[in-house]
């Protein structure tokens, strides 16, 4: 068997590139080790930069993200029990719109199989060939025999824990790391949200968040210790702790409903340098992860993959590897700047266990500094909606 290029991974990075590669008339198939039930129920990530957006459209598969989808041109966070409003389109004339990854998943599964792409779940064993230059192929177990696909190029689109990344040569990579001393406890729960904008929270007890899906979906969270386990946490704590950490305005506003799904989520910022070998291109959370505050994970993979399409069509269409060699060091430069904001928006907001005094007075610094001035509150906002790609 045969393709132009083989994506290893069938979330939002591999779906997005594989549906904007067949609209572009470029062979791919789709390899995924999980059921697509499996991949529709991970419930992750909600906010979607205009950047994101307009790659959904451009793969065809953007209509009912406008539709359904919650425009919102601000964010408010709540700093000594007082919330201040960050007015994103006052502040930079752009806005987000609040969707699920489930969703934008479910879409681009349909945009996919409306143009009779393939894409083959429950696959195992994925291996890759990179050694032979200009020559690759990918190895998998189906229906319990070993295939083969041979290919133009590859894309490692399969998460942190998948196989590409780890397929390059440790020599070849450079890894960075911070792994923070805390995580998120989540809960989504068929409720109304408490705001119609999400609140960030800062408190001595530690950060919240109080975010939606839907106007009758609402995911709420909770700063929580690494060691925490869910079934410590019964619905009543968590609206318990929530309580502490709001304003009184937000408590009267919360809807405490039994929660449909609870998850705890490390933190972590990572990036892997360079994110090509060979006919191989990382894309998405198999190069980077950053801890969820600034609402990237997601967009930083729309981004990878709208430098990789380009790429890959100016290959094709014009036979200029140009934009290839390029892949790597392009997608990096935002990479970073995403990297760093999602550091600086955790460092600000989180309660660190190891902190010193000096340290707590920082944070109350920046904090008191960001909401009095209008040019620290432009430069999160520019942040937040997203940087141009
Ligand atoms: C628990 C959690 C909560 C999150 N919350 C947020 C949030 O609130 N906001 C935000 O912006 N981001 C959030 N993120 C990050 C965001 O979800 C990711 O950035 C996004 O999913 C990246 O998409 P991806 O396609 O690159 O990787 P993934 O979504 O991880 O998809 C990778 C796919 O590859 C498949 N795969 C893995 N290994 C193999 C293999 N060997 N062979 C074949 N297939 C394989 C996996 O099954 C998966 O379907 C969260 C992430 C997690 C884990």
């Amino acid at each position: 068997m045969r393709t132009q290029v083989v994506i290893v991974g069938a979330g939002p990075s591999g779906l997005l590139l594989g549906q904007l590669l067949s609209v572009h008339g470029i062979a791919n198939v789709i390899l995924e080790q999980r059921s697509p039930e499996y991949v529709l129920d991970r419930i992750r990530a909600g906010v979607i930069e205009k950047w994101a957006a307009d790659l959904l459209d451009d793969a065809g598969a953007g209509a009912r993200m406008h539709r359904e989808g919650l425009v919102h041109q601000g964010i408010e966070i709540s700093f000594d029990g007082r919330r201040h409003r960050v007015d994103f389109d006052a502040l930079v004339g752009k806005s987000v719109i609040v969707y699920g990854q489930a969703e934008i998943t479910r879409d681009l599964m349909e945009a996919r199989a409306a143009v009779g792409a393939e894409t083959y779940y429950e696959i195992a064993d994925v291996s890759l060939q990179l050694d032979q230059p200009g020559r690759s192929s990918v190895r998998y177990g189906r229906h319990g025999r070993v295939q083969e696909i041979q290919c133009d190029f590859i894309a490692g689109c399969d998460g942190f824990h998948g196989i590409s990344r780890k397929s390059i040569p440790e020599h070849v990579l450079n890894c960075y790391e911070r792994v923070y001393p805390f995580g998120w406890l989540g809960i989504l729960v068929d409720q109304p949200p408490v705001s119609p904008e999400l609140i960030y929270v800062n408190h001595e007890r530690g950060f919240a968040l109080c975010s939606m899906r839907s106007p009758t979906r609402s995911r709420l969270y909770l700063q929580c210790r690494l060691d925490d386990h869910i079934e410590d946490w019964p619905d009543a704590r968590f609206y318990e702790e929530l309580s502490r950490r709001l304003d009184p305005h937000a408590v009267g506003a919360l809807h405490r409903g039994a929660s449909i799904e609870k998850s705890i989520a490390p933190l972590r910022s990572f990036v892997a340098e360079p994110m090509r070998y060979g006919n191989l291109f990382l894309a998405g959370d198999a190069a980077h992860i950053v801890p969820p505050t600034g609402a990237k994970g997601l967009n930083l993979a729309a981004s990878d993959v709208y430098y990789l399409w380009q790429a890959l069509l100016e290959y094709y269409r014009e036979r200029s590897a140009a934009g290839l060699e390029a892949y790597s060091s392009q997608a990096l430069r935002r990479v970073w700047k995403a990297e760093r904001f999602s550091w600086w928006m955790t460092s600000i907001l989180h309660c660190f266990p190891e902190s010193s005094g000096f340290d707590q007075k920082m944070q109350r610094a920046e904090l008191e500094y960001l909401l009095s001035s209008r040019a620290a509150m432009t430069a999160l906002a520019e942040n937040y909606v997203g940087l141009p790609y």
